[in-house]
């Protein structure tokens, strides 16, 4: 006897640090394109945190956010990226922090979860791992990096702006969630500097109901508990997904810091939250069409 495949679901956020003068048209087509190919893999059976992973590497390699290709230098010049994936039906995480010219930080997140006992690994030691399993590093920054559409050289300059991050949630048709997060961090950070999108709990969380990846002052997600705050909320107080992440943005409004949230659930529901002009998303579910928009 075969069992009927299970709802799927999937979100995209490609950072909610937008300023409402400015063009995200090819950003928000990019999403739109990548979340219909996404829609078709996760209908045909491919597992979340396969789609996770390559979802987010895909942006990495675009340049049109700031992950991967799109991230700019730390004040020290260098550009050091952070990313974190999640298998919330094994419970299995792995991440990279301040992990200099990694091509693929995603992938690298993944190869910690996949290939070492470890959850993170940092700065020289990830990219001596990086090195160790044959990953790509970018040979010349200069003719490398790009400044992503939408992202003025002035920003550069600015005091701790975030603009781009990436992130994917996921639920395939076995019941599977996962999450994955990619950055190059806030502009005019200090080298060294690590927000929450590498912090399995802050900037990404999957357990067995939920999966969530969050954008934005990555300080105040730290402060305020980030998403794993989505999934306690659920769990402990019973509230619904749409409250849930609406409660962990106004946290971090109280506490002074604004950005996005993007979660599914084991159900298929997909919720959006953000506190700023705007957030690059996209989603789709078995459910409900694809969409992309600001
Ligand atoms: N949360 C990221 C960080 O603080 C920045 C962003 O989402 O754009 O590094």
């Amino acid at each position: 006897m075969t069992t009927d495949p299970g709802p799927w679901a999937i979100a995209l956020h490609g950072g909610s640090g937008v300023e409402p003068s400015r063009d995200y048209s090819k950003a928000v087509a990019h999403l739109d394109g990548l979340v219909r190919r996404i829609a078709a893999h996760l209908e045909a059976g491919d597992a979340a945190l396969d789609v996770v992973e390559s979802a987010v590497a895909e942006m990495e390699a675009s340049g049109l956010y700031v992950a991967g290709r799109g991230s700019a230098p730390s004040t020290a010049g260098v550009v050091e990226l952070d990313a974190s994936i999640m298998d919330g039906y094994r419970r299995r995480a792995g991440a990279v922090a301040a992990v200099a010219n990694a091509v693929h930080p995603v992938k690298l997140a993944r190869a910690v979860m996949d290939a070492t006992p470890h959850v993170m690994l940092a700065g020289e030691g990830a990219l001596a791992f990086a090195k160790s399993h044959g990953h790509p590093l970018v040979a010349d920054p200069a003719g490398y990096y790009v400044l992503p559409p939408g992202v003025e050289a002035k920003d550069l300059s600015a005091a701790l702006r975030h603009h781009g991050t990436v992130g994917a949630v996921a639920l395939d048709t076995s019941g599977r969630l996962a999450a994955a997060t990619s950055t190059g961090g806030l502009f005019g950070k200090l080298a060294g500097r690590v927000g929450d999108t590498p912090l399995i709990g802050a900037g990404t969380w999957a357990d067995q109901t939920v999966a969530v990846s969050c954008t934005g002052s990555g300080e105040f997600f730290i402060l305020a508990g980030g998403a794993q705050d989505v999934a306690s909320r659920m769990r402990y107080q019973g509230s619904g997904l749409q409250a849930s992440v609406d409660g962990l943005i106004e946290d971090v409004a109280r506490l002074g810091g604004d950005g996005g949230v993007i979660a599914v659930t084991r159900s298929g529901e997909i919720a959006f939250a953000c506190n700023t002009p705007g957030m690059k998303r996209a989603g789709a579910s078995s459910s409900m069409a694809p969409f992309a928009s600001l």
